[in-house]
C-alpha cells in the first residue's frame, strides 16, 4: 500500500484536509478500544486505490523552535512516504517558511503534489499562481472546509502511485519485525542473529521502504527481518519523538506475520512498551515477547519468574505470547527464538476443520451453558467456522448477536486454545446473526 504524507505549516488546514480524505473511515480509529491513537495514520482511498496517510504536523518535538518542527516533519515525510502532498494557505501567499519546506522536499527528489489551501470559490483561484514560485509543480486549488478542488489534487497524487506499482513483488517469507522503545536493542539482536552475514534486500534508493530488510533461513524456510531501527543512520529524525517511534512500529507491524516485542530486562517495563505490544495485539498479528539485555540483570533463580509474573500482569491481554529472556549481547538463549518464532507463524496460520470445531463449540455449551439476557432470552449457537487465519478468525452464526457476552466470548476463545494449540497468537472470535 502506498503512502502520503501531509505535509505543511500550522494553520493552513492540514488537519481539515486529512480528515476529508480519509472521510469516514476517521470515525473508526476513534472508536477502537484499547489503545488511544493519535489521528496523526490513517487509512484513505481514493479512485481505485486504498493508501496510508500521514499527518506529519501531529508530530512534533517540545522545545524545538519552530523552523526545527518543519523541516523534522519534511524529513519524516521524504522518508515515509512514496508521495507527499504540501499544503500551503491560498490567502497568506507564499511565506518564507512555505520557501524553506519546498526546498528540502525538492532535494528529496521524492514526488510532491502541491495543493493550495483556502480557495473557497472560483474568483479566489487566481491565488495560485504565485505558488509556481515553489518549484513544486502544478499548484492545485482546494478548499478543505468546502471540500472542493480536493479530487484534482488526488488525482494527481494517484498519478504518482502508478509509477511505484511495478517495484510491488510478493514473497514468500515469513516477516518477521522488531519492535520496542528506542534502545531496548532491537538492531542489536537483528544484528546477533544475521552475524557476519547481514543482507540488506529491500535498501533500494528512492523506494520508501520505513525499515530495513533482511533475509534469513532458518530450517530452510525463509524469513524476512524488519528492522525499524536500522533507518537511523540515514535520518537523524528517527525516534526524535515517541509519536513518531509508535507511527514506525505501526507501519512495521502492517507488513509483518510475526511480530517480536522487545522489553529491556535491565529497565524494565514502561508505559511506552504496553503501548507498542497493544498496537501488534490490536493488528492480529502472531507475537513473541522478547526480554533482551538479561544479561545485565542481577538475577537469582527466581528472577526470571518474577519478570515473567510482572509481564503477565503487564500485558494481560498477551496471554497467549510466549516469553523468552535473551542476550543479545552474550547471545544467550538466541536460539530459542527462530523455533517460538515458528511456532506462533504456525499458529496463526492454523486452520481448523469446520467438524472438528463445531465438536468443540457443542463440548464447550454442554459444560457451560450460553448466557441469557434479562428477559430469558438465551443465545444460541448454531454452528461456526473459520474464514480466515493470521490471526486465526472464527465466525459463530447466532440467534441474536446482542447475547453474546464479553465473558463468554472469552470463554469460547479459552475452549478453543485448549483444543488447538494457538501458542502465540491471537484469535478472533465474530458472531453472525443467522437468517
Ligand atoms: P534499539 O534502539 O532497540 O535498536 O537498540 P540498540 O540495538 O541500538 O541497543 C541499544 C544499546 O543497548 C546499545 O548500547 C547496545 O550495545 C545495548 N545492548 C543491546 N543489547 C544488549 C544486551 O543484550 N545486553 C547489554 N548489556 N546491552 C545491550
Amino acid at each position: 500500500k502506498p503512502t502520503v504524507a501531509v505535509v505543511g505549516r500550522p494553520n493552513v488546514g492540514k488537519s481539515t484536509l486529512f480528515n476529508r480524505i480519509i472521510g469516514e473511515r476517521k470515525a473508526i480509529v476513534e472508536d477502537s478500544p484499547g489503545v488511544t491513537r493519535d489521528r496523526l495514520y490513517a487509512e484513505g482511498d481514493w479512485l481505485n486505490y486504498t493508501f496510508n496517510l500521514i499527518d506529519t504536523g501531529g508530530i512534533e518535538i517540545k522545545d524545538e523552535p519552530f523552523q526545527q518542527q518543519i523541516k523534522m516533519q519534511a524529513e519524516i515525510a521524504i522518508l515515509e512516504a512514496d508521495v507527499i502532498l504540501m499544503i500551503v494557505n491560498g490567502r497568506d501567499g507564499v511565506t518564507s517558511d512555505d520557501l524553506f519546506v519546498a526546498r528540502i522536499l525538492q532535494k528529496s527528489k521524492k514526488p510532491v503534489v502541491l495543493a493550495v489551501n483556502k480557495i473557497d470559490n472560483y474568483e479566489m483561484r487566481s491565488e495560485i499562481y504565485e505558488f509556481y514560485q515553489l518549484g513544486l509543480g502544478e499548484p492545485w486549488p482546494v478548499s478543505g472546509s468546502h471540500g472542493l478542488g480536493l479530487g484534482d489534487a488526488l488525482d494527481e497524487v494517484v498519478q504518482h502511485f502508478k509509477s511505484l506499482e511495478t517495484e510491488v513483488e510478493e514473497d514468500p517469507s515469513v516477516k518477521v519485525s522488531l519492535i520496542g522503545r528506542p534502545n531496548v536493542g532491537k538492531s542489536s539482536l537483528v544484528n546477533a542473529i544475521l552475524g557476519e552475514e547481514r543482507v540488506i534486500v529491500s535498501d533500494i534508493a528512492g523506494t520508501t521502504r520505513d525499515a530495513v530488510d533482511t533475509a534469513y533461513t532458518y530450517e530452510d524456510q525463509p524469513f524476512t527481518l524488519i528492522d525499524t531501527a536500522g533507518m537511523r543512520k540515514r535520518g537523524k529524525v528517527y525516534e526524535a519523538t515517541e509519536k513518531y517511534s509508535v507511527l514506525r512500529a505501526t507501519r512495521a507491524i502492517e507488513r509483518s506475520d510475526v511480530v517480536l516485542v522487545v522489553l529491556n530486562g535491565e529497565e524494565g517495563i514502561r508505559e511506552q512498551d504496553k503501548r507498542i505490544a497493544g498496537l501488534a495485539h490490536e493488528a492480529g498479528r502472531a507475537i513473541i515477547i522478547v526480554v533482551n539485555k538479561w544479561d545485565a540483570v542481577e538475577k537469582d533463580e527466581k528472577t526470571m519468574r518474577e519478570f515473567e509474573l510482572e509481564i503477565r500482569s503487564n500485558f494481560q491481554y498477551l496471554d497467549y505470547a510466549p516469553i523468552t529472556f535473551v542476550s543479545a549481547m552474550t547471545k544467550v538463549r538466541l536460539k530459542t527464538l527462530f523455533p517460538l518464532i515458528q511456532e506462533a507463524y504456525a499458529s496463526s496460520h492454523m486452520r481448523v476443520k469446520s467438524s472438528t470445531l463445531n465438536e468443540v463449540l457443542v463440548d464447550s455449551v454442554s459444560m457451560n451453558p450460553t448466557p441469557t439476557d434479562s428477559t430469558g432470552r438465551r443465545l444460541s449457537i448454531y454452528y461456526g467456522t473459520q474464514v480466515s487465519v493470521g490471526p486465526p478468525t472464527f465466525v459463530l452464526f447466532v440467534n441474536d448477536v446482542e447475547l453474546m457476552h464479553f465473558s463468554y466470548r472469552r470463554y469460547i476463545e479459552n475452549q478453543l486454545r485448549k483444543a488447538f494449540d494457538f501458542t502465540g497468537t491471537p484469535i478472533h472470535i465474530i458472531t453472525r446473526k443467522r437468517n
